[in-house]
């Protein structure tokens, strides 16, 4: 494989930009591969070579890439203006289809990205109790800010230490946290700590490797947390218009307070919404006394792309379509092969399947990206680390899948066997 051009832009850009990159995932060893374009199941890199795509964009993408639909639509949008700092008529559209799905968002604001959308969500939680601390699961992601950058404690719970530098203690003291699939220590945690104002979580961990509720966890989690008076915020964004159209809420029948989105709500431009039950969402400036705005909130491309997107996905029942051929991917592997699928994400272990953030830290992270290049080599490109999850697209055929499998096959055990 010629990686020559790719090779090249790497060694610029790593006097230029941190780890030459963007966003610390895009860089990986000895070089993360330039793309130049990409159409449907695939990427094309400066060197010309050719991939079959699973990372769509680390799941902003359902539809793939570069949809017709989209493209026409916001080619047409272009001749109007893109941005106004004023409200448009498509917010209310937006609005309203987004409460269609997720009925237990009554009310919502558009932002810019999932971590602002978490950030915000959790503001508000703080502002509706008047409680101070909240609690993440062990291991999940809800972006880049600094209440959400703690490092999993060793214990069921513990208070919480940063795990970046740059996060000054005090604004992480707050921030407990509680094992995934585990009811017993939340529950034993909100009862003895009268000063929760949220749980946040993703409802199925999608930045931790894949690890799927067991049973009964999300509905018990729910009735845990109203008992004690704490508001359940689930981090949709990669479940949002994935698990079902109403994200994990639809699949397993579990209703939050607030809800985050993000990624596939944007169809592949920036966005973030949050939202919620109305007497919470109502405290958001201007309406309340919760402060929260953006310049680029509620853009009229990203809302576009959004709603299309959306519309799309109803129209022609992509979520489904899509599940169906991750399930047939993962069935198509052998019995070696450790995977794991739900909905039209999969993830492919080295070691066993995580129940927790505990396990998935034992997963071997050196095996998967002797497996990400032996991929690479075959032409399909996986997110590059065990801790991504692979996404299926609307746009991958038969072919591709069929082609997939049997790279997988391949390159699963050679993977294993080199040291
Ligand atoms: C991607 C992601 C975020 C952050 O979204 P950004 O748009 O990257 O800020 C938050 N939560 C979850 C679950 C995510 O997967």
């Amino acid at each position: 494989m010629k990686l020559e051009r790719s090779k090249e832009l790497y060694s610029e850009a790593i006097g230029l930009m941190p780890g030459g990159v963007s966003s610390p995932v895009r860089a990986f060893k000895p070089h993360p591969i330039y793309v130049a374009k990409a159409k449907g199941s695939k990427l094309y890199d400066v060197d010309g070579n050719e991939f079959i795509d699973y990372c769509m964009a680390f799941g902003a993408l359902i539809l793939g890439h570069a949809n017709e639909e989209l493209k026409k639509e916001i080619k047409n949008k272009l001749e109007e203006g893109w941005i106004y700092g004023t409200p448009i008529e498509l917010e209310v559209e937006y609005a309203k289809l987004i409460r269609k799905h997720f009925p237990s968002i009554e009310m919502l604001r558009f932002v810019n990205t999932g971590s602002e959308a978490t950030m915000s969500a959790l503001r508000v939680a703080r502002g509706f109790t008047g409680k101070e601390k909240i609690v993440k699961i062990e291991g999940s992601f809800h972006g880049s800010h600094e209440a959400v950058l703690v490092k999993a404690g060793s214990g069921a719970t513990t208070f919480g230490v940063p795990n970046s530098a740059g996060v000054p203690r005090d604004f992480v003291k707050n921030t407990l946290q509680v094992r995934y699939n585990d009811v017993e220590s939340l529950s034993q945690l909100l009862e003895k700590d009268k000063d929760v104002a949220a749980v946040i979580m993703e409802p199925v961990m999608a930045n931790a490797s894949l690890i799927i509720p067991e049973k009964e966890y999300l509905k018990e989690v729910r009735k845990i947390t109203k008992e004690n008076d704490v508001l359940l915020i689930f981090d949709e964004i990669i479940t949002g218009f994935r698990l079902a159209m109403g994200g994990a809420q639809e699949f397993y029948g579990v209703k939050a307070d607030l809800t985050t989105l993000g990624k596939i709500a944007g169809g592949g431009f920036p966005i973030g919404i949050y939202g919620g039950r109305r007497e919470i969402m109502e405290l958001v400036s201007p309406s309340g006394n919760v402060y929260q705005a953006g310049t680029f909130s509620g853009n009229p491309i990203s809302l576009l792309a959004g709603y299309t997107t959306v519309k799309i996905l109803e129209r022609e029942r992509v979520v489904e379509k899509t599940a169906k051929k991750a399930e047939e991917l993962c069935k198509a592997l052998k019995d070696n092969v450790k995977c794991a699928q739900i909905a039209s994400m999969f993830c492919i272990y080295f070691g066993e399947i995580p129940r927790d953030y505990s396990e998935a830290v034992k997963l071997n992270k050196e095996a998967f990206m002797r497996f990400f290049w032996k991929l690479l080599e075959r032409g399909i490109y996986f997110p590059p680390s065990q801790f991504e999850v692979c996404f299926m697209s609307y746009a991958h055929s038969k072919e591709d899948v069929e082609k997939t499998a049997s790279a997988i096959i391949e390159a699963y055990d050679q993977s294993w066997n080199e040291r």
